[in-house]
């Protein structure tokens, strides 16, 4: 483990540090309160050995400021106390110690306490870990790997305070029914996993496809305009088109997506997401009444 060390008086400082390198890990020294916040911030050690009396930022104080900045990390803080009052120590493990050593300082006891300091921090990475994979599996549609609804709905609400130009294109398969019942379902899957996989290929990484619906999906493209967003949605639709996956029930003989773009702008309106997808879908609706595999722009309110 990397361990911050906080002392103020060269002896003891020395002591402890022995003793941590004694059990096997790796120290980072400060020599009061104030500069091991500031090494603690520079470092993220695993764990911190520190005294309760030091002027500035007292132990206490530290181990406030460590626990108050903590977000998906853990650190072990060992306080270490001069007289190993009951006072002093309930006050440490009330500020978020999570044990204490008393001076002088034996190297066993702190050998001993670093083992349990390993453990738990070493649980909590692995909480962390899990943590993070469910977030991500809770925002991934099962069957195409792109994101889901839920994903969408957060991006959104994230968009719409202060950002500009973006599109929104939202994507249907055509004639997509006939081709479950001539393929059958299991086909079915297959496509839309190899449509999902080329509308994530077509477009740039600071953009997103999301599931929307069974065979419907939504592009998020940021920084464009409706006319740019026209020409990355008429690729994405050849690139679909250039599949050729075989569908006797489509009049092309292969299976092809619509798409309809609304543009939120930055200058003039300025349209809220919801009314955005409106608009997207209504633009979808009239690409599908105009003949499918191709691209539409929704003619948004106000603006050109
Ligand atoms: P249109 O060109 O107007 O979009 O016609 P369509 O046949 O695609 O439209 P419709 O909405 O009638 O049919 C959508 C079909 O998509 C029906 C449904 O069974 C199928 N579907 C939806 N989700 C899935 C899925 O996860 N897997 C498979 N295999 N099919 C799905
Ligand atoms: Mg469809
Ligand atoms: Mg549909």
């Amino acid at each position: 483990m990397k361990i911050l060390i906080a002392d103020d008086d060269q002896i003891s400082r020395m002591i402890t540090k022995a003793a941590v390198e004694q059990s096997g890990h790796e120290c980072i020294v400060a020599v009061d309160g104030d500069s091991a916040w500031q090494l603690f911030q520079e470092h993220s050690p695993e764990a911190v050995v520190t005294d309760l009396m030091m002027p500035g930022l007292n132990g206490l104080d530290l181990c406030r400021a460590i626990r108050a900045a903590e977000e998906d990390r853990y650190t072990y803080i060992i306080l270490v106390t001069s007289h190993g009052s009951r006072k002093d120590v309930l006050a440490g493990m009330e500020a978020g110690a999570d044990d204490y050593v008393t001076k002088p300082l034996d190297p066993f006891s702190l050998h001993i306490r670093l083992l349990a300091a390993q453990r738990i921090t070493s649980l909590h990475a692995d909480l962390a870990r899990y943590r993070s994979a469910l977030t991500e599996q809770a925002r991934t549609d099962p069957l195409t790997k792109v994101h889901n609804r839920l994903k969408l709905s957060e991006d959104l609400g994230v968009l719409h305070d202060g950002s500009h130009g973006y599109c929104l294109a939202m994507v249907d398969v055509d004639n997509f029914k006939s081709y479950n019942d001539i393929y059958g379902h299991q086909a079915g899957d297959a496509a839309l996993v190899a449509i999902a996989a080329t509308l994530a290929g077509e477009i740039r990484a600071t953009d997103a496809v999301y599931r929307f619906g069974g065979e419907e999906f939504l592009l998020l493209l940021r920084e464009q305009s409706a006319a740019t967003a026209e020409t990355v949605m008429e690729r994405v639709r050849a690139a679909v088109h250039d599949l050729r996956i075989e569908h006797s029930g489509d009049p092309d003989g292969v299976l092809t997506i619509s798409a309809g773009i609304a543009a939120a702008t930055d200058g003039g309106h300025r349209t809220g997401t919801e009314q955005l997808l409106k608009e997207a879908d209504l633009a979808l609706y009239a690409a599908k009444a105009a003949g499918r595999n191709r691209v539409a722009l929704a003619r948004a309110l106000g603006s050109e």
